[in-house]
């Protein structure tokens, strides 16, 4: 949200007030308030909503990274359908690296997911990177905290290697990295010193037979050496083909089985919260600079407070700075 308070402008009448609100709202409620994550930052309303949305969480997250031409797109459009044939309802944020320059989302709604439009439980939502890397921008953020208040799956699709991985890491429950056979991706991995992010690595198009194979092997290989062999969780590497659907219904399972295993040894909410934690020293040192942050250490952050309700926290402290700021003397 930006550091200046705008004027209070009037809440569009269409768009829902509370959670049960838009929950009862449906899809279209849905849209007109991640219209208005965009539209009415800062606003009051959307403040609280998203706080209520926040505390009151039902889906789990799952995100999907990997380079691009991996196959993420295809594989997404597989899980909703299994998902939907399960009877569940899935939200979709595809977070479009190619849009950063105009600001906007380029490809608007129409992201390479071909969803049934009339289908009322799958909401699909392509929003611009923070940034060239596949970063999250904080509308992005937004709007994974109100569609986990509604839906019973988010899955956030990303772009990239580095920056997105951390950065889906700050809002999915389990992170999936998706790699491609025969692309020395397993090796640029280990590189960038990212395979500690993944919760569940899957290696695409195992239709190519052999070379796909391989690259399950040199994954777990590579998985063996990394520093995260000492976690309860042992990252599963898993070998599946969107083209034919092996796999795929295995990958759902893999993902549940990890966010039972965060709920059952109460790691979600810990998790939950220390996401909560990063987001928002990232956003408010975004925001504020370094001399900012310097100052909000001499406040001593509220962290209670401030994981509670993150954004009305960031407004107070919005305010606060913009108190400070207007009356600056220049001369
Ligand atoms: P993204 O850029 O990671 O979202 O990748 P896409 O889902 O757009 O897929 C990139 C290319 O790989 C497309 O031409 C797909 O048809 C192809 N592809 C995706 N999944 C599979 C698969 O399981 N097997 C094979 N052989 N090709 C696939």
């Amino acid at each position: 949200m930006s550091g200046s308070v705008k004027p209070v402008r009037s809440w569009p009448k269409s768009a829902p007030i509370c959670l049960e609100n838009l929950r009862a709202g449906g899809k279209p409620a849905l849209a007109r308030l991640l219209s208005a994550v965009e539209s009415f930052e800062g606003h009051p309303q959307l403040i609280s909503l998203l706080d209520e949305a926040l505390q009151n969480p039902i889906a789990q997250v799952v995100a999907l990274t990997g380079p691009p031409g991996v196959g993420k797109s295809t594989l997404t459009n597989t899980m909703i359908s299994l998902y939907r044939s399960a009877g569940k309802s899935v939200g979709v944020i595809a977070v479009d690296p190619s849009s950063q320059v105009s600001g906007g989302s380029l490809l608007g709604d129409r992201t390479r997911l071909t969803t049934d439009p009339e289908d009322s439980k799958i909401f699909v939502r392509s929003m611009a990177a923070r940034d060239r890397l596949g970063g999250l921008s904080e509308h992005a953020i937004a709007a994974v905290v109100l569609m986990r208040a509604v839906m019973d799956y988010v899955l956030v699709e990303s772009v990239g290697i580095g920056q997105s991985e951390a950065d889906v890491a700050l809002v999915a429950d389990t992170c999936v990295l998706c790699i491609q056979p025969g692309s020395g991706d397993s090796l640029q991995f280990m590189k960038a010193g990212i395979m500690e992010l993944p919760d569940v690595i899957c290696v695409t198009k195992a239709d190519m037979g052999d070379v796909a194979i391989r690259a399950q092997a040199d994954v777990r290989g590579a998985m063996s050496l990394s520093s995260r062999g000492g976690q309860s969780w042992k990252v599963p590497v898993l070998l599946l083909s969107a083209v034919d659907r092996s796999g795929i219904a295995h990958l759902i399972e893999t993902c549940s089985e990890h966010f039972s295993m965060l709920c059952d040894r109460g790691q979600l909410h810990s998790q939950r919260e220390q996401q909560v934690k990063a987001w928002l020293s990232d956003q408010l040192k975004m925001q504020f600079g370094s001399h900012g942050v310097q100052v909000l250490q001499r406040l001593d952050v509220p962290w209670g407070e401030a994981v509670l309700q993150p954004f009305a926290f960031k407004q107070k402290i919005a305010s606060r700075f913009q108190g400070f700021w207007s009356n600056f003397p220049l001369a």
